[in-house]
């Protein structure tokens, strides 16, 4: 069984041949720096202070915490004592939130500082929950109502230095689980085995992926509630890159600085973060040469925004494609070698699309007739399967939906191009079907978005009484263009890249687009707010 992968491994290679690199953490009370030496002892102590907690295997232990060093400490330790590493999206609603507890039923659940009043006010529906531990700098804790709680720092002190990590155990056992939203009803469960973690890890450090490796900086800005910030502590860790978290309730001003100052070579995460950097990078003067890559994903990559921090900041640009449901890496976009010839416009294009599916996993795409041609032209839904993808939703029924002969279904509907590359044109439940044609919401919202004057733009389908369906736009438009671009300048502007059928039958201004816990557009609030608007209109 030792051939067997693991978790604990991971942090051992860089206990072993990194002690000296970094973890540089941000917490209420400021920076932290530890050595993967320090962070190897410190989840060995806390594994052993997990045991005396009666953690066995096979266990949940649930956290409600942003990304910093204590965070990292519980990726391991949980995993690496053969319990589960429940990580629980701090954005969900309360309901939510009481539902995935009690669904997964975590035994011990780690909880921010500042997070605390969200516990406090479920606790007393959490019965499998059997101690609270409270993450704080502070050396007192903070005056709670939870019980029993313990503080993570002086629980840590009691632990064992040198606690092994565990061995003898089936990489296929689940190491962690994440949550994730339906379109109605109650998150469903994804469990990560050690098998897919370690495997999804070797994948982030292939050249032709996002290459990381000893030399980076990594900075996952994603969240670590969200499909493990995209495995980049897993990776980043085993393959000694120095990595920073950027803790609580950041800011773009917050990122900027810490690129600038860590000198940060990487950093994820999905759109909005990277419109709201480029919006600081516009009013301020940092330095961002130490980046090679902004990994984005999540949601679509608009052709502007690459464009934009690609010419005028010099920052290379990865969009990537994945859900919580494959770990979450599936799809990169790169040019291949002989497509740096294309003219700019055409790279664009192609790198706005969601890439060609990473080493390791198998796709198919289905339409009505069966596998789609690969032309860029023929719409499918996108199945995926391999050793990091899942096969289950966590004791759902509604597994059946998504899980076919092997296949998960991933709902995203997408063309193929001679080249293999995938470019999503929707989400299934997202897509426009006016007089019985698709119309790609997606198409519509980049060119949008590639106005100067545009900050964010989503495009949904409206109920129509002639057509099924309609396109129409909400649009936040940038502070200094407030009140001088109107419905006609949009319009005109994307008008040459559509058919006329395609264009939205109205732009609507608005303040803020709804967002989901995650930061991606909230479609769902945007149609139910247009549901009559045809009617009315
Ligand atoms: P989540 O599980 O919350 O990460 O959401 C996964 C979903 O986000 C996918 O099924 C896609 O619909 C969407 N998504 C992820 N990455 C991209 C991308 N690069 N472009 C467009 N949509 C994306």
């Amino acid at each position: 069984m030792n051939d067997q992968l693991n978790i604990g491994a991971l942090l051992e290679r860089a206990e072993k041949y990194f002690s000296k690199k970094q973890v540089v953490s941000r917490t209420l009370s400021g920076i932290h720096r530890f050595t993967y030496a320090e962070i190897g002892e410190r989840t060995r102590r806390l594994m052993s202070a997990l045991k005396d907690l009666g953690v066995e295997q096979g266990d949940r232990v649930g956290t409600l915490a942003w990304n910093h060093h204590r965070h990292l400490e519980i990726y391991f330790a949980a995993p690496g004592m053969g319990a589960v590493l429940h990580t629980i999206n701090l954005r969900l609603s309360l309901e939510h939130i009481i539902y995935i507890i009690n669904h997964a039923e975590d035994k011990v659940l780690f909880v921010d500082e500042d997070l605390l009043p969200i516990v406090e006010k479920i606790a007393t529906k959490l019965p499998t929950v059997k101690a609270f531990i409270i993450m704080t700098d502070q050396e007192q804790l903070p005056t709670t109502n939870l019980q029993p709680v313990y503080s993570y720092e002086p629980l840590l002190e009691k632990g064992n230095p040198n606690e092994p990590f565990i061995k003898d155990i089936d990489e296929n056992a689940p190491a962690g689980m994440c949550y994730t939203s339906a379109t109605t009803g109650n998150p469903k469960g994804v469990v990560y085995s050690h098998r897919g973690i370690v495997l999804h890890s070797f994948a982030l450090g292939l050249a032709d992926t996002t290459a990381i490796s000893e030399s980076d900086i990594t900075m996952a800005v994603v969240p670590m509630f969200h499909a493990n910030a995209w495995g980049l502590p897993f990776a980043a860790t085993w393959l000694g890159s120095t990595q920073v978290l950027p803790g609580p309730m950041f800011t773009p001003k917050l990122l900027a600085e810490l690129i600038e100052q860590e000198k940060i070579t990487i950093t994820a995460g999905v759109p909005t973060i990277w419109l709201g950097l480029l919006k600081e990078l516009e009013g301020g003067n940092y330095d961002t040469s130490s980046l090679r890559a902004i990994l984005c994903g999540g949601a679509a990559a608009p052709k502007g925004m690459i464009n934009t921090f690609e010419t005028k900041y010099n920052i290379p640009f990865i969009h990537a494609y994945g859900m919580t449901e494959t770990s979450p890496l599936a799809t990169l976009s790169r040019l291949k070698s002989y497509q740096n010839k294309l003219s700019v416009e055409e790279r664009l294009d192609q790198r706005a699309k969601q890439g060609i599916l990473v080493p390791g996993l198998e796709m198919k795409v289905v339409g009505g007739n069966g596998e789609v041609a690969w032309d860029g032209v023929e719409m499918g839904e996108l199945l995926l399967r391999g050793p990091w993808i899942a096969d289950e939703y966590y004791r759902d029924e509604r597994s059946q939906e998504s899980f076919k002969d092997g296949w998960l279904y991933t709902g995203d509907v997408c063309t193929v191009d001679e080249e293999g590359v995938i470019k999503l044109v929707d989400r299934t439940k997202d897509l426009i079907k006016s007089g019985g044609e698709w119309i790609s919401s997606v198409d519509l919202e980049n060119a949008l978005m590639a106005h100067e004057g545009v900050f964010e733009a989503s495009v949904v389908a409206v109920p129509h009484p002639d057509w099924q369906e309609r396109p129409v736009a909400c649009v936040v438009l940038k502070d200094p263009y407030k009140d001088k671009v109107t419905k006609e300048d949009l319009l005109k502007f994307i008008a040459p890249q559509f058919a006329k059928w395609w264009l939205p039958d109205d732009v609507i201004f608005m303040d803020e687009i709804p967002k989901t816990s995650v930061g991606k557009f909230l479609k769902r609030a945007l149609r139910e707010k247009l549901q009559n608007y045809f009617v009315q209109n």
